[in-house]
């Protein structure tokens, strides 16, 4: 399997002088099987030389499988310069998580609309073809393809292809899901030791891969002030991905403002954690060009997804329950949520909360942690404690990140935590995802 980087640069491209050698083109990574399946991890503007060399290799049809992480635009800004979707006999299955406002082709068909572009995505003469994915198990290509859920502010999914007998997995664009990484007093470096269950899904998901690439666009003091905006730190990969047994990570999504110096000063220190911890995890930050030969293993095991899920979140409409003793914090989650179609109702209070329940049972409840007399950590016990609500998905609203609240709210069995402050885009991504995860469907 052959694997090539044709875009590194997160956001915005940025070419020039500073960024020559690590690239200023937006994500492009393309994968070749050994029977010539082509994949394409993304379409930011590096897939627009890509596309000029496929075209270049003559008459043959080009059929390309297009593997969106997410529609945010420097993940498919080139699409719209992708080549060989001009031929006819051409063709493109394109494959994305579903948009939090349209359908993928939407998306797609909107930047290419006649203000911003000539050629309408409809009048491309190539056979183009769809596919909305949540988490599961396909089949693309001759590829087995598992996807997964990532943290960002839109719906995005990881990619783990196993071909070949070897394992890539694509995590692009992706934040940690806690500030720690790892349970108090726990032994470091092992993926049960993890923290928060999310960080221990992701570490699942990449665990023993050959090569893993990864959105590390920030240093940890950047970080910092950089929350919620959906992108990690090298410290966070490097760490994760040594507890998951994984052999090589590129870190990519640079920042647009690092250049080669920069960058290569994040791979020194990257390099360096990467001995700390001595597991043998080859770290390196991926550059325009960089091409590497993934040579088959017999000890390659197929991924298993600890619980698949399948359908779309988008075809049904759920009710969701909004607990908060905050006014205008209410009012804010039930705006956006109702503005994604759901169904939604809201309590003041745990007690209030409680009754509501009782009387209709939502299909998720989004809980504030801190709320004057009944908390959110006493409301979660309290439907715990009940057999009917069990197993009722519940989506906590935090400000506290540290770890004994984070500890006793998965104890007490949150399905999942926001933490403040986030994004209006940040919570309704993050509700998807729980419903989603938690089979309603
Ligand atoms: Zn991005
Ligand atoms: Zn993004």
């Amino acid at each position: 399997m052959k694997v090539r980087f044709w875009g590194t640069r997160g956001s915005i491209a940025t070419p020039g002088p500073g960024t020559n050698h690590f690239g200023g083109n937006t994500s492009c990574v393309e994968l070749t099987t050994a029977r010539g399946d082509l994949l394409i991890f993304d379409c930011g503007t590096g897939v627009v030389r890509l596309a000029a060399e496929l075209m270049a290799q003559g008459s043959k049809a080009i059929n390309a499988n297009i593997l969106l992480g997410h529609t945010h635009w420097d993940h498919i800004q080139g699409f719209p310069f992708f080549s060989p979707a001009f031929v006819k006999g051409n063709s493109a299955a394109i494959y994305g998580p579903e948009g939090s406002r349209g359908s993928l082709h939407d998306v797609l068909a909107g930047q290419m609309e006649f203000t911003y572009f000539p050629v309408e995505l409809n009048q491309l003469p190539a056979a183009i073809a769809y596919h909305e994915l949540t988490e599961g198990i396909h089949t693309i290509g001759g590829a087995r393809v598992a996807t997964q859920f990532l943290n960002h502010p839109a719906m995005t999914v990881g990619y783990r292809v196993e071909a070949d007998g070897v394992a890539i997995v694509y995590l692009v664009d992706h934040e940690p899901f806690s500030d720690a990484l790892w349970r108090a007093g726990a032994e470091l470096g092992r993926i049960d030791s993890i923290l928060h269950e999310g960080d221990r899904r992701h570490a699942k998901f990449m665990a023993d891969a050959d090569l893993v690439i990864h959105d590390a666009q920030y240093t940890p003091e950047e970080y910092a002030s950089k929350k919620t905006w959906g992108h990690s730190a090298y410290d966070y990969v490097v760490q994760i991905a040594a507890a998951a047994g994984v052999r090589r990570i590129a870190l990519t999504h640079h920042d647009p403002g690092h250049d080669d110096h920069f960058v290569a000063n994040i791979e020194r220190k990257a390099r360096t954690l990467a001995l700390q911890r001595g597991t043998g995890l080859d770290v390196f930050c991926a550059y325009e060009g960089c091409e590497l030969v993934l040579e088959p293993r017999s000890t390659l095991k197929p991924f298993v997804m600890a619980a698949p899920f399948q359908a779309s979140v988008a075809q049904r409409r759920f009710q969701i329950l909004v607990v908060d003793d905050q006014p205008d914090m209410l009012t804010m989650i039930v705006r956006a949520l109702e503005e994604d179609q759901y169904m939604v109702s809201k309590a003041t209070s745990g007690l209030e909360a409680l009754r509501m329940i009782e009387e209709h049972m939502p299909d998720l409840v989004v809980l504030d942690y801190k709320m004057a007399g009944m908390d959110g950590l006493a409301v979660m016990k309290s439907l715990r404690a009940k057999p009917e609500t069990q197993l009722l998905p519940v989506l906590m609203l935090t400000a506290m990140t540290d770890e004994p609240s984070t500890r006793a709210g998965f104890e007490a069995g949150v399905t999942d935590y926001v933490t403040k402050p986030f994004s209006i885009p940040q919570l309704t991504a993050r509700v998807r995802a729980c419903l989603a995860r938690t089979q309603l469907l």
